[in-house]
């Protein structure tokens, strides 16, 4: 497995293995590599002849008042995990690497970005679309594989492919949860058993939509109420319990089943954590 840290080195990299005529796979990621990762890695192997995975904790996609310094940064053992999953590189650009002392350019998605992360976090989607934009244009992958974990991560990038005619294909893979339904998350890390136990109300209350809606329920207001309360009942404080289209997230009163998403988001302290499902 080859690592690079600067993108010149990538790219000549990425450029001579599609002069071999191999397809290119990409994975980004913040590193602190879990199930979740690794799957999407997998499933780009599965794809391509060349799997790149970043690691990149990008500063850009952290609002000052959040946890970029904080964020749990283990490269030996990602880069370990990368080889056992059949990553082909990893590229582990310093931040220097990445953005010039005084970069000025940026990528802003104007629609789907603004509503939920977005509302939350107003200069988040600007960080994730300019960084991803730059791995394409490093690495020119055929595929980029992103997790639904970070649903509206993944519609707001293939906006910006779409309304920038850039050639990749973007694949949006299904979100691994341990065996107790709480999703895997880098950030998991900062919970306590006990934040833990609670944040078993995150799956729950997706869950409870899913069966509601199985069981004929079409009514987003109902389906959002009955989330709160699980959420609330279980300490954690609702940023956002939504229920969307599910390409352009656009808010709906009437769940159209294998149309619709819901998405939540919710606090305890200075915890956050975020989970979504079909429905
Ligand atoms: P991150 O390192 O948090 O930026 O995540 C990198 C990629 O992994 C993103 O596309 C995430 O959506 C994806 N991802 C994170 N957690 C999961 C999960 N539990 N299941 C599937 N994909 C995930």
């Amino acid at each position: 497995m080859e690592t690079f840290t600067t993108p010149a080195d990538l790219h000549a990299w990425c450029a001579a293995q599609k002069r071999l005529g191999r397809a290119i796979g990409l994975v980004p990621t913040m590193g602190s590599l879990h199930e979740g990762h690794l799957s999407l890695i997998r499933l780009a192997k599965e794809r391509c002849d060349t799997v790149v995975v970043s690691v990149f904790v990008n500063p850009t996609q952290f609002a000052p008042d959040e946890d970029y310094a904080a964020y749990p940064r283990h490269e030996a053992r990602d880069l370990d995990l990368c080889a056992q999953t059949g990553a082909d590189a990893v590229y582990l650009p310093p931040p220097e690497a990445m953005y010039a002392e005084d970069a000025s350019t940026w990528i802003t998605e104007t629609l789907v970005s603004r509503t939920l992360e977005g509302a939350q976090r107003p200069t988040h989607f600007r960080g994730v679309c300019t960084v991803v934009a730059k791995l394409f244009n490093t690495v020119q992958p055929d595929l980029a594989v992103f997790g639904q974990k970070d649903y509206q991560q993944v519609a707001v990038i293939r906006r910006m492919v779409r309304d920038l005619d850039i050639p990749v294909e973007i694949l949006r893979a299904p979100i691994v949860r341990d065996p107790d339904g709480l999703a895997k998350s880098s950030r998991n890390a900062y919970l306590t058993p006990e934040d833990r136990a609670t944040a078993l109300s995150l799956s729950q209350a997706l869950r409870a939509a899913r069966q509601a809606v199985a069981a004929g329920e079409r009514s987003a207001a109902t389906l959002q109420t009955a989330a709160q309360n699980t959420l609330r009942a279980a300490g954690w404080e609702p940023d956002y319990v939504a229920i969307v289209d599910a390409e352009t997230l656009t808010p709906i009163p009437t769940v159209l089943p294998g149309a619709t998403a819901m998405l939540l988001a919710c606090r305890k302290g200075r915890l956050r954590l975020i989970d979504n499902t079909l429905l």
